[in-house]
C-alpha cells in the first residue's frame, strides 16, 4: 500500500483582525492523517467540525484569512514527492483536474447556465489538452457512454436537468481527466435518497475503474457506509478516530463516533436512535482537554484539562484519542 497524500501535525485557522481585535477559528488542530493509493477515504463528522476546511488545505486550495500555520501536507504523484506549500501557481494549475481533482458541494453552481453541457465539457477539456472542438465531444461521449450517463445531456442547459442528473454530469466533468485523487465535498448532500444511490454509484464505478482514490468528505454515516474505506470522525477540527469501515461501523471506540452510529437510521426497530446532546463547539474559543468533554457522558475530570493523546487500538490500524480508551487499553495490557 503506498501514501498518496499525506498531512502531518497540520494546523489551518482562519486568522481575522477586527477593529484591533484579532480572531482566530481553530479549523483545523495539529490533523495527521495518510491516505493510501486506490482507497476511498472518508472524512465524517457534524458541519462545523472543519471538514471542508481541511479539504480545502489537503487540496491547497485556500486563500487568507485561511492560513496554515503550522505541519504539512505532501503528495505522492508520479514517484515524487511534493510539499504543497513550496508548490508554485504554475504547478498546481498543471496538477489540478489532470492528477488532483475537485468535486464542489453544490453541482448548480459548477456548470455555466448559459452554455449547453456540450460547450461547457469543451471549454474544460481545451482548457488543458489540445483538442479541437471534434475531439472533444468525442472524448465526452466516450466518457459518459462508459459511465452509463445519456448522450442527449449534451444538448440541455444545466436548468433542464434535474438535480440528480446536474449532480452526475459535474461529477463526470471533475473526472474526465481521469485524476489520480479526487476530492468530494458533501456530493450527495440536497439529493433524496433514490438519486443519492445513483450518484454513490457512479463514484464508486469512476474510482473502481481507475484505481483513483477518493477522499470524500460528508457529514452522512450512511454514505460513508456505503462507499468508503476507511473513515476518520473529526470533531472540533481534530481527528478523533479513524479506522476501517467495518471498525468504525461495528466496534467505534469514543464516545463522538459511537454517537455519530447509534444516530443512524437502523433497520431493526429495537434499536433506539439516539440524537447527540449539545452542540458542537466554537472554534475561536475551542473547550480546553478534550473538547468533546462537554457533551461526553463518560467525561471525567482529567478529560477537563488533558487533551487525549491518539492511540493505536489495534494492527488494523485503528486508532483514537479518549483517555477512557487508554485506561481501558492500559489495564488490558497490565
Ligand atoms: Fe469523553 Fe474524556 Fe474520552 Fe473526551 S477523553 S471522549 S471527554 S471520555
Ligand atoms: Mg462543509
Amino acid at each position: 500500500m503506498s501514501t498518496i497524500i499525506e498531512a502531518d501535525n497540520l494546523k489551518a485557522y482562519y486568522i481575522t483582525k477586527a477593529y484591533g481585535v484579532e480572531r482566530t477559528v481553530k479549523a483545523v488542530d495539529n490533523i495527521s492523517l495518510k491516505i493510501n493509493e486506490g482507497e476511498v477515504y472518508g472524512i465524517a463528522g457534524e458541519s462545523g467540525c472543519g471538514k471542508s476546511t481541511l479539504l480545502k488545505v489537503l487540496l491547497g486550495e485556500f486563500e487568507p484569512p485561511l492560513t496554515v500555520v503550522d505541519g504539512s501536507v505532501t503528495y505522492h504523484l508520479d514517484n515524487q514527492e511534493i510539499d504543497s506549500a513550496s508548490m508554485s501557481k504554475a504547478q498546481r494549475r498543471n496538477l489540478r483536474w489532470k492528477k488532483i481533482s475537485y468535486i464542489p458541494q453544490g453541482s448548480m453552481h459548477v456548470l455555466n447556465p448559459v452554455r449547453r453541457i456540450r460547450a461547457t465539457f469543451h471549454d474544460f477539456i481545451s482548457a488543458h489538452l489540445n483538442v479541437t472542438k471534434a475531439e472533444s465531444l468525442k472524448m465526452t461521449q466516450a466518457y459518459l457512454s462508459e459511465l452509463g450517463l445519456p448522450e442527449k445531456v449534451l444538448n440541455s442547459f444545466p436548468h433542464q436537468l434535474s438535480g440528480g442528473m446536474r449532480q452526475r454530469v459535474t461529477i463526470a466533468l471533475a473526472t474526465i481527466l481521469w485524476p489520480n485523487l479526487i476530492f468530494a465535498d458533501e456530493p450527495t448532500t440536497a439529493l433524496d435518497v433514490v438519486v443519492q444511490r445513483g450518484v454513490i454509484q457512479l463514484l464508486r464505478e469512476i474510482q473502481q475503474k481507475k484505481g483513483s482514490t477518493l477522499i470524500l468528505i460528508t457529514h452522512d454515516m450512511g454514505v460513508h457506509a456505503n462507499l468508503a474505506d476507511r473513515i476518520a470522525i473529526l470533531y472540533a477540527g481534530k481527528i478523533v478516530e479513524e479506522g476501517t469501515t467495518r471498525t468504525i461501523l461495528k466496534n467505534p471506540r469514543h464516545p463522538y463516533t459511537q454517537f455519530l452510529i447509534r444516530s443512524l437510521p437502523n433497520l431493526d426497530e429495537r434499536v433506539e436512535r439516539v440524537s447527540i446532546p449539545g452542540r458542537p463547539p466554537a472554534l475561536d474559543n475551542p473547550p480546553s482537554g478534550c473538547r468533546f468533554h462537554e457533551r461526553c457522558p463518560l467525561a471525567m475530570d482529567k478529560c477537563l484539562t488533558i487533551e487525549p493523546e491518539m492511540i493505536q487500538i489495534d494492527e488494523t490500524g485503528h486508532r483514537t484519542a479518549c483517555h477512557v480508551v487508554t485506561e481501558e487499553l492500559s489495564h488490558a495490557t497490565n
